[in-house]
């Protein structure tokens, strides 16, 4: 938790999902209570082919994309522009997931020109970070994340930028890293990004993201600096989903 910042819980669903799922995001409007909405933000990132339909009929829970592409329009095949995706409903995109860095080669520099094309279509950037297992074990990750940071985000950023530290040895393993460690990890990233945006950059919402689950949630969630999660496997079920966003009452004490 960071004073004064609203968390963030957001589902990525990765390639899953069909547009009969759309009751599994009526039975998450459904449970997000009001208690909840003032305690918690949720989004839900689904494929593509369903944030239009999606979007339609989600009266609480906003909708985001999990890529984009670089340009506004023009001959990229296959590819999804930001500025197409806010046409369709998206308020957020993650651009920088360890999938896509892993799976297509995307570097830093790539995630910060998609960064910039997020903010200027008028969605919100979730940008990924986060060590392999190796530049953990070799002392190197607070480094390696910082260099990520650095190097993924543009000069110009907007007031309600979202960063996700999401370990690559932790996603999608039930690998989760102890409190300690997220800790001092939200600390190096906020203190590099107050260094280099001001005041500015005590503000953006830094979530947790790695083998998030209702009964770890709330030890993550109360770390300081983790203004939230980034949830995979788990936000594929409603309950789950919000189980986690639960952790917040629970923290906040309502
Ligand atoms: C993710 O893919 O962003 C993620 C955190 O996945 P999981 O929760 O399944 O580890």
């Amino acid at each position: 938790m960071t004073p004064g910042i609203k968390p963030l819980v957001c589902g990525n669903w990765k390639m899953n999902g069909h547009q009969a799922d759309k009751a599994k995001l009526s039975e998450i409007n459904h449970g997000y209570s009001p208690d909840l909405e003032a305690v918690v933000d949720l989004a839900i990132c689904p494929s593509f082919t369903l944030i239009a339909g999606f979007a339609a009929g989600s009266a609480k829970v906003a909708l985001g994309a999990q890529d984009c592409h670089v340009a506004e329009s023009g001959a990229h095949t296959g590819d999804v522009s930001a500025a197409m995706l806010v046409d369709a409903g998206a308020r957020f995109v993650i651009v920088g997931h360890s999938e896509r860095r892993s799976d297509h080669g995307e570097g830093d520099a790539l995630i910060r020109q998609k960064t910039e094309a997020v903010v200027a279509a008028g969605a919100t950037p979730i940008v990924c970070v986060g060590e392999t297992q190796n530049e953990r074990e070799s002392g190197n990750a607070i480094s390696v994340v910082e260099g990520q940071v650095a190097a993924s985000l543009p000069d110009d950023v907007p007031a309600d930028l979202v960063i996700a530290y999401e370990p690559v040895w932790a996603i999608g393993t039930g690998l989760v890293p102890s409190a300690q460690d997220v800790a001092e990890m939200h600390a190096a990233m906020r203190a590099a990004l107050t260094d280099r945006f001001g005041t500015l950059g005590d503000g953006f919402r830094l979530l947790y993201g790695g083998s998030v689950k209702p009964g770890n949630a709330t030890e993550l969630m109360a770390v300081a600096n983790v203004d939230g999660a980034l949830v995979g496997g788990a936000s594929l079920k409603p309950d789950d989903f919000l189980g986690i966003a639960k952790a917040y009452l629970e923290i906040s004490g309502s």
